[in-house]
């Protein structure tokens, strides 16, 4: 049996702080994605479950008891395991909670994602992921494509997905292989008839005898998924990209859910983004103001030469047209619109301040 203590490098009395430190730390260390070593897939898995178990108090002391996180686990052959686990979503919480929480800081805060799983849809289809992918104004404008990570519910290797050890799945006996259950009720007004998801293949129409012990029967478990995404020119915060079967795979088989990405575009330290419009303030001088000029201004694209009109106005805007923002949908591009401020100086030369007198005394 493994000891998760001497996994994690606690000792037996670590309170939940020491536990997740312990396990952020390896986790970190141990990530496929910054590990190359051999094993390193391994260990982070063991790690994975060791921490799903001691940072859970319940499992906690049921391990710290039994030598087993279930009071009924797959190690101590107790029958009603497969009661216990027959409702996935139940599994699903209870084993999983709170591993998104601390994988955002490896990914930057692009790993948020969720899953939905409504109860009128309690069959065997996965649940859809709603995940948040944070762009900047950039990869909004220049085709970008962008690696978000999420969990999901991906099928199991050891089975094929199909929940069961040997491969062999018999015919749920309940409702005959339909996975939907029919109750006539008699009522004053006649007889009727309900139909609702059988219970003992959970609508799957398919029993598994010999439950496959990495996934405990579902054809599934949770993993990483990396997908690499093109970003939509022209994304805003409104985009909300659809990948359909890019979702959990569903149990033993059944069909994925969506993956739903919502873009969140970051602010840009230079322009404001106004629908398909760019703005910027630029500051002329007092001479260029008066007598106007040619000043040079970086669009987001590349350098521009804005004329400037002689008397131009504090807070008089201009227009270069096509270097904005590109709409989503068609080809045209917004504008990029500065707003001229005039810089009066609050300390002169002498020079200067002889000329200003001059002017004034005009
Ligand atoms: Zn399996
Ligand atoms: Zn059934």
């Amino acid at each position: 049996m493994k000891d998760y203590y001497e996994i994690l490098g606690v000792s037996k009395s670590a309170d939940e702080k020491e536990i997740k430190r312990a396990y952020r730390k390896l986790a970190g260390e141990y990530h496929p994605d910054k590990n190359s070593a051999s094993d390193a897939d391994k260990k982070f898995k063991e790690i994975n479950e060791a921490y799903s178990v001691l940072s859970d108090s319940q499992k906690r002391a049921n391990y710290d008891k039994f030598g087993n996180a279930e009071p009924f686990g797959p190690n101590s052959g107790g029958a009603n395991y497969g009661q216990q686990s027959g409702d996935f979503s139940d599994f699903s919480s209870a084993g999983f909670g709170g591993f998104e929480d601390i994988f955002s800081d490896f990914f930057g805060g692009n790993f948020n994602s969720s899953q939905s799983r409504s109860d009128s849809r309690r069959d065997n289809s996965g649940e859809d992921i709603h995940a948040i992918m944070d762009i900047t104004l950039e990869e909004v404008i220049f085709q970008t494509e962008k690696e978000i990570a999420f969990y999901a519910m991906v099928k199991c290797s050891h089975c094929s997905g199909t929940g069961s050890k040997s491969g062999k799945v018999s015919e749920c006996t309940t409702c005959n292989g339909t996975g939907k259950v029919r109750r006539v009720t008699q009522s004053f007004i006649g007889n009727i008839a309900m139909e609702s998801i059988c219970n003992v293949c959970k609508g799957t129409g398919k029993v598994i005898t010999d439950k496959c012990s990495y996934c405990i029967g579902t054809g599934r478990t949770k993993e990483l998924k990396k997908m690499k995404i093109k970003i939509p020119l022209g994304a805003s915060d409104e985009t909300v990209l659809k990948f359909s079967g890019s979702g959990s795979a569903g149990i033993n088989g059944g069909a994925s859910g969506d993956l739903y990405i919502n873009i969140r575009v970051q602010s840009h330290k230079l322009y404001k983004r106004s629908g398909n419009d760019l703005l910027r303030n630029i500051s002329i001088d007092v001479p260029t103001a008066v007598l106007g000029g040619v000043v040079e201004t970086e669009t987001i694209y590349d350098k521009v030469n804005l004329k400037i009109p002689a008397g131009v106005q504090d807070g008089e805007k201009f227009k270069i047209k096509g270097k904005g923002v590109p709409f989503i949908h068609g080809h045209k591009v917004g504008d990029y619109i500065v707003t001229v401020k005039i810089n009066i100086p609050k300390r002169i030369s002498s020079q200067e301040k002889k000329l200003y007198q001059e002017l004034k005394n005009i």
